[in-house]
């Protein structure tokens, strides 16, 4: 079965291979080596001025950049699922909560943020997905980041990069906290999440909030090499064999190519069999369609042709499905599942096969501009 839902993601067989050795005890000069070089590579991936790793899913690292760097009110952009999620942790944590929400395929009105900003001055921090999951949606990040902070450079900009980071170059030079997962975009089991920090949080981080999340204690630690509780080790050693991995590869800067290539390749290709992107401004990370049959589509590609691809959630629950894009992903597979998204149209009656998906897919993707 091919797995190409947009997290979890496959993870390459030298990659669990490396993760099979002895689990390794990590107050030892050979865990704090790999913790090292793991971080340097991290360092390349975020541009960042600090980074952290903390052993918790995604959400983990949310609710610890919440917690640690706004202190009144957040300001939260919700266009789904996961930007839902920022508002409800503020409000678990008693702190002021204001959204701005839009339907799952309407990027964030960057105006309307800077309205908002200039009418209240509680608002210390803003919380945005560069790729809201939920919908396959690419939000304006950068843009808004540096709106806000042409008014007031205090507020933190929160980016949840979950499903970014290792899939486009990001501009973080007006984020303060970009945050990644282990089981998206990095290829690995879930369980491990990094925060990229800027000085300014760290400032504003101060002594820290809260204990597990606390991340002035953890910042401390992974300067030395070492973390404040028992490092998620395997992972780790993992994380270290895929940023070598993707290195090997040709490096960042042909991943974030070849990611882009594909996306576009999947979407001419699934626009030409009549289908319809279902985002205004599509991520990187997937493709997103929306359409009636999507639940049989979903069906078709997982019991005929051993192509697992994801739902919707909510509202948009049997309306979409989203493909993966994030990750090293080989021309072959991507091809396959083109190809069986255009047999499933021809067993629902919808359209002849004449193998259009294929030629479209392998036209742009071969010719390699991007
Ligand atoms: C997956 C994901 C998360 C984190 O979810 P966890 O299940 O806690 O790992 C957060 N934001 C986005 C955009 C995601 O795709």
């Amino acid at each position: 079965m091919l797995l190409f839902t947009p997290g979890p993601t496959p993870v390459p067989l030298n990659v669990r291979n490396a993760m099979a050795e002895e689990t390794m005890h990590h107050r030892t000069p050979e865990f704090e080596a790999i913790f090292e070089k793991t971080r340097s590579h991290l360092f390349k991936l975020f541009k960042t001025d600090e980074v952290v790793m903390i052993a918790s899913s995604g959400t983990g690292a949310m609710e610890a950049a919440v917690i640690n760097l706004c202190h009144k009110t957040l300001l939260n952009v919700d266009s789904g699922k996961f930007g839902e999620r920022f508002g409800k942790i503020a409000k678990a944590h008693g702190l002021g909560s204001v959204d701005v929400k839009n339907e799952w395929d309407t990027p964030v009105d960057v105006d309307a943020v800077v309205e908002m900003v200039k009418n209240n001055s509680d608002i210390d921090a803003i919380a945005v997905q560069i790729s809201e999951s939920a919908g396959g949606l690419r939000h304006p990040v950068e843009e808004l980041a540096a709106a806000v902070k042409a008014i007031n450079p205090n507020i933190m900009i929160i980016a949840d990069g979950i499903t970014a980071v290792g899939v486009e170059k990001i501009d973080v030079t007006n984020i303060d906290c970009l945050i990644a997962g282990s089981q998206k975009a990095l290829m690995l089991p879930p369980g491990l999440a990094i925060l990229g920090l800027s000085n300014g949080a760290i400032e504003k981080i101060g002594k820290g909030k809260g204990y597990y999340l606390n991340l002035a204690t953890e910042i401390k630690k992974q300067r030395e090499n070492t973390t404040a509780w028992t490092a998620a080790t395997t992972l780790t050693i993992g994380l270290l064999e895929i940023l070598e991995t993707i290195e090997r590869d040709g490096g960042l800067d042909k991943l974030y190519v070849d990611t882009a290539l594909r996306a576009k390749a999947v979407c001419s290709s699934l626009e030409a069999l009549g289908l319809h992107i279902y985002p205004k401004t599509p991520a990187k990370s997937m493709t997103t369609i929306d359409d009636v049959d999507a639940n049989a589509i979903r069906k078709i590609l997982k019991d005929d042709y051993q192509v697992n691809v994801a739902g919707g959630q909510d509202h948009l629950k049997g309306k979409i499905f989203r493909i993966n894009q994030m990750g090293l992903i080989p021309a072959y597979e991507m091809a396959w599942v083109v190809n069986a998204v255009e047999l499933a149209l021809d067993k629902l009656g919808r359209r002849t096969y004449d193998g259009s998906a294929n030629k479209i897919f392998n036209e742009i993707y071969c010719k390699r501009e991007a």
